[in-house]
This record gives C-alpha cells, structure tokens and sequence, in this order.
C-alpha cells in the first residue's frame, strides 16, 4: 500500500485499501476557522440537535484567522460564534483573537492594522498554527475546513479539507465516509541550487501536470531530496498539492519530522504519541514523475492560474505594483528570513507588505538579529508594510480594509498559493506566485527578475 492509502486502511480498521475504495475513516482531529466555522456549527446543530455534543471535545482544534482584522461587523462576529460555541461545548483548543473568554471581538480602526490588536491565545493562520501548536503527528487523519489542509502531510499524516457539511457529520460522529484516492508518486532527487526554494519545487511540478492534474489524487514524495528539506520546505510543497487539484499530499516520516512533532507536542501539552507509516516494498502508483533540485530554477506562476508556469528569468518584461510575502504557503520564518537576506542593505521600489502567518513568527522576527539588528527592522528599513498581527490578510482579499488587500486592477508578485481572478481583492488584479527569494528580487527591481542576480 501506499502511505495515503495505509493510513486510510489503519483508520477504518482494515487490514488492506486500495484506490477507489469507500472506507469509513475515524478522524483524529477536526480543524475549523472563522470562515467555515459558523456554517459547519450550523450544519452540526440542525442535523445532531440544539443540544448535542461534538464526539470528542479534545479533537476539534477552532483556529480564528480569516478576516480577523476589519472592522467588518459580520466577520467579526464569526469569531463570537467560534466562541460561544466553545463555551458551550467545552472544546479544549480555541485560539481566539481576544483573552476574555466572555467577551466579543472588534477591531480597533483607530489603533491601524500595524501594531498588535490580539490576545495571548491567538495563533495566527491555521496550517502553520496546527504545527506549531502540537496538532500534526504521523500516521493520523486531520480533516479541516480550508482546502490548504494538506499541508500537513509534510507531517507523514493523510490530511485533507472538506465541505461544511462533512465537517458538521465529522463534528458529530467523529467518522468520515472517503474513497481512498490513487497516489501519483514524485521522486525528488538531488539538492536546490542557491536561490532557488521549496516554493520553485511546487510550481515546478504544478506546471508539469497542470492545475487540475492531480484531481482527488494523493501526491507522494520520496527521493535523496527529502533530507535536505526542511518541515518549512515540505509545509510548502503539501500546502500547494491541492493547487493540483489533489485530495492530499504526503511525505515521508524521518528524523527531522519527529524532531518537530516532538518538541511541539511537548512543548504545547498536547498528545505526543503517534504512529508513522513508512514505504511499502509494493505501491501502486498511477504515476511517477522524478524532479531533478539542481536543475530547478527560479519559477513563477502567472496570472491566472497555479499551473502558468515560466521562469523568473523570462519574465523580465513583466512590470510590477506590488509585492506581497504572507499566508501559510509562504509567511514562514524560513520564508522571511530569505526575504530579508535579499533586501538587507536595499530598498524596494513598490509597494510591499509583510504579513508574518504566526504571531510567534513575529517573534522570532524581532528577536532574531543579524549584525545587532532584527531581521524585522531589517525589512522595514527596506521600506516594507509589516504588521504584527497575523493572520491570512490579503491571500484570499477579505473585507476592504484587510492589510495588503490589492484594491484596484495592479499587478502583484506574490508569496502566496492561488492566483485565480480576483483571488488578492480587485478582480482585474494579477497575481504572480513566487518564493520569497523572487518576490524579493523582483519588489527591488520593479518587475519579475530572477533571485540570484540579487543575491
Ligand atoms: S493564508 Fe491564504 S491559503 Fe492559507 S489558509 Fe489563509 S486564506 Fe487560505
């Protein structure tokens, strides 16, 4: 079997799955966020009743971080909703926006979108809150309401999103009725060049098979690539598997992945036991594909889909408005850090802003310090928008007043995942996908340009 397909087999209770079978899966955690949240309660409520519970109060991990800073009142009260609902149910993981657990959330106009407005629990976006936070372990089942889920197969676990109405079924029942997906399998051999990154890797291959080439397929990576990966760098690849059209992508488990789970499931309080699953000598793959790293170059995806892909390189041409490095695919610290080591000493010369995903990642930012200064400083002497409050901001637009929203029909270089029309705010808008290292480059230059002449 393959890896997707012996966790299915392990979570319906089966000795064996294959392709297209329909099983009956145990969820090990449900995530849900402020966007899908109210609607998955509402469809919890009107099936199981006004006063059921959810099937384990421990699993159901609520992470606010759509549209949390605006002054949208309807957004604002989702968060409320999140709230009573977890007060009500007694849900153990709820990284709300505000400390009080009585109270409701606004947001303050007058304070800005710069300078924090959150709590203490707060944990910013939800794919790179679940890691940090100690959610992810090998071998498991995690089902969220948000279609970047699959990120956390760089964990070694089937991860997936799902519909509202599933996530009110799963909320109830703990179960989930799947078809085991057929795994296409991605050898990744040899090692990244300078200036070239994770996020070149997953274009790369999007490009290959093209935006709807994975669809409900597992992607699997292998190869003597792996080691050099970093969880950052495998977050990466996972978070955009879905960018394919895949049900979930997943990698495999080695020392660095127990290094992560372990010292975050410690760290947090949270389960720290857990099962990975390792390689079969007899897979079923309905594709391989080998990508070779150090033949990758720099990589853009161009307006208006994932799969449009060229080379940095070739995109000289293209003239930019705006820059942008946020969301989980590319908020990292890892991602900002690369950002600074190319703007260091440099100025951008159009608009750019920051949006780290995590709040912890805004505290790595501003407490690491390269020659006496920290990279935050560094990137704000560059002349980059940051703020401190984390969250998904303008990746998918959100209300008007969200931090970087692309408000009018500019051209826009981006860090972030999806690039369909209208996706940053502004429908005639255009996004271009890159790594941090290109965005970087090109925010310096003014237009696309590749990362290593600006090394
Ligand atoms: S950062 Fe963007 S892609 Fe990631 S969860 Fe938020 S909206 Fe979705």
């Amino acid at each position: 079997m393959t890896l997707t397909e012996k966790i299915l087999a392990r979570a319906a209770g089966k000795a064996h799955v294959q392709a297209g079978d329909n099983v009956w899966v145990d969820a090990d955690i449900l995530m849900t966020h402020d966007v899908c949240g109210p609607g998955t309660i509402g469809v919890f409520k009107r099936e199981f009743g006004q006063n059921a519970k959810v099937w384990n109060k421990d699993r159901v991990v609520i992470i606010p971080d759509h549209y949390i800073f605006t002054c949208d009142p309807k957004s604002n009260r989702n968060v409320d909703i999140l709230r009573e609902f977890v007060r009500e149910q007694g849900i153990t993981y709820f990284y709300d926006v505000i400390d009080d657990p009585a109270g409701s959330w606004r947001f303050d106009p007058a304070a800005g979108p710069v300078k924090r407005q959150h709590g203490s629990h707060y944990a910013g976006v939800c794919h790179v809150a679940l890691p940090q936070k100690g959610h992810t372990r090998p071998g498991e089942v995690l089902f969220g309401t948000d279609s970047h889920t699959c990120m956390a197969g760089a964990f070694n676990e089937f991860a997936t999103g799902i519909g509202n109405t599933d996530a009110g079924f799963v909320l109830g029942t703990g179960k989930l009725l799947l078809k085991v997906p057929a795994t296409m399998h991605f050898r990744l051999e040899g090692k990244l060049q300078p200036g070239v990154m994770a996020k070149d890797i997953i274009l790369h291959l999007i490009g290959e098979i093209g935006f709807d080439g994975a669809t409900y397929r597992a992607l699997q990576f292998s190869g003597s690539g792996i080691p050099h990966l970093s969880m950052d760098d495998r977050m990466t690849i996972a978070n955009m598997a879905i960018e394919a059209g895949a049900k979930n992508g997943i990698f495999p488990f080695d020392g660095r992945t127990a290094e992560y789970v372990d010292s975050r499931t410690r760290l947090n309080g949270t389960k720290t036991t857990y099962d990975p699953v390792e390689p079969d000598p007899d897979q079923n793959f309905v594709f391989e594909h080998v990508i070779e790293l150090d033949k990758l170059e720099p990589t853009v995806a161009c307006h208006p889909d994932p799969a449009r892909r060229r080379l940095a390189k070739e995109l000289g041409h293209v003239k930019l408005d705006r820059a942008y490095i946020g969301s989980c695919t590319g908020g990292k610290t890892s991602d900002f850090v690369e950002f600074a080591r190319i703007l260091r000493g440099k100025r951008v010369a159009i608009d750019t802003f920051g949006v780290p995903a995590t709040p912890e990642i805004v505290h790595e930012l501003k407490s690491t310090r390269w020659g006496g200064k920290p990279v935050w400083e560094i990137l704000v002497d560059a002349g980059v928008h940051l703020t401190e409050n984390p969250g998904c901001a303008a990746c998918l637009g959100g209300p008007l007043d969200t931090f970087g929203r692309v408000n009018s029909p500019l051209k826009c270089i981006s860090t972030t995942n999806r690039n369909f029309p209208g996706r940053m705010g502004h429908k005639e808008s255009q996004v271009f996908l890159a790594s941090p290292a290109t965005v970087a480059a090109s925010a310096v230059a003014g237009r696309i340009v590749d990362p290593r002449e600006y090394s």
